[in-house]
């Protein structure tokens, strides 16, 4: 976290959470908000019921980050006093942070953004509101880019901007780079066309999982934008609730829950061996962070991880693992 520090030769790694409205359909259920998100806090509450959440003797956890983001005022009655201040700074931050990866960028530098959380939580939500900004700002000093999209599930990659769909192969070149053999790149030279290249990836990530009858949220999907040497890259990571319990009991489904949950430690240690610029970070742990190795490998990146949490009760044991699993990345 601390970019000042001497010792911070390695990338620069900034943590965010955001916190997603309650949706009518669980107010309709009965379902109540347990988690206040304020400047750099959020706290969840344990609650069973709606009235522990008056009750002055119930406990809560509190997680720190770069900024919490709270869920626009409107939504939420419970929290609307918390929300009337800061919603106009939050929203502000926000853009303000995406404004800097894109800078960053823009500079010859590479800066990778990870979406975090449990499926339904708002990744997919963010990450395209994010993209949307960075497609205006990018085209404001750039005439072209390339774009790049590709799905990891598993051991398996594919290209989402190719409909053929075929595996995709990785290897390493002769400095030790590792490349991704077939990978479609598009060129693009406006905002509008960039936006099509994503909205045309998702819809290959949303075919593919109904194909192979699975659900999005069981892989990442990487997005590059790449200018020369700089590169921007958002990654929305696959659903970080565990999946050993409830509905899931097959071996295909716990093989695929310690592949994501791999994925996951694998990327904590990199960020924590980064941290302690201490070592190689153990990228070949896992295929993501071996293919994004370049992306966080040096001093001149920078990484950001956004978390998202659900601020239903029912949700409280996911959001928790979430906030804890992020802030063990800062
Ligand atoms: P995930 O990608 O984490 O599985 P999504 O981004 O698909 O979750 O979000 C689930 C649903 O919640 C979507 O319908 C999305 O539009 C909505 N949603 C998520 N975050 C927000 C938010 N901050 N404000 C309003 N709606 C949201
Ligand atoms: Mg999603």
């Amino acid at each position: 976290t601390d970019s000042s520090s001497p010792e911070a030769e390695q990338c620069r790694v900034r943590v965010y959470v955001r916190k997603r409205p309650l949706f009518e359909y669980e107010k309709e259920e009965e379902e109540f908000d347990v988690a206040t998100a304020l400047g750099r806090k959020i706290v969840i509450h344990n609650c069973l019921t709606k009235a522990d959440l008056r009750s002055l003797f119930i406990s809560h956890m509190g997680f720190q980050f770069a900024h919490a983001f709270a869920e626009s005022v409107s939504e939420d009655e419970v929290y609307r006093h918390c929300a009337a201040d800061a919603v106009v700074v939050m929203a502000m931050m926000m853009w303000i942070g995406l404004l800097l990866q894109v800078q960053h960028m823009l500079a010859g530098k590479v800066a990778t953004v990870f979406m975090f959380g449990q499926t339904g939580s708002g990744k997919t939500h963010t990450m395209s509101g994010l993209f949307r900004r960075a497609a205006q700002h990018i085209f404001r000093s750039e005439s072209s880019v390339t774009l790049t999209a590709f799905e990891i599930a598993g051991k398996v990659m594919r290209d989402l901007l190719d409909q053929s769909s075929k595996e995709l192969k990785i290897r390493e070149d002769k400095s030790g780079k590792t490349q991704i053999l077939g990978l479609q790149g598009s060129d693009i030279s406006s905002p509008d066309a960039l936006l099509s290249g994503l909205t045309q990836a998702q819809g290959g990530r949303a075919t593919r999982a109904t194909q192979v009858n699975e659900t999005s949220s069981r892989s990442h999907a990487v997005f590059c934008i790449t200018k020369g040497d700089a590169t921007l890259t958002l990654v929305d990571c696959a659903g970080s609730e565990r999946r050993e319990d409830a509905t899931q009991h097959d071996a295909r489904s716990r093989k695929d829950a310690a592949e994501i949950n791999s994925t996951i430690f694998a990327l904590k240690e990199c960020f924590r061996v980064m941290r302690s610029s201490k070592g190689q970070p153990p990228y070949r742990e896992s295929l993501l962070t071996r293919v994004l190795a370049d992306s966080f490998g040096s001093a001149e990146a920078l990484v950001v991880a956004i978390g998202t949490v659900s601020p239903a009760a029912k949700d409280t044991e996911h959001s928790i693992g979430t906030l804890r699993a992020l802030q063990q990345l800062q």
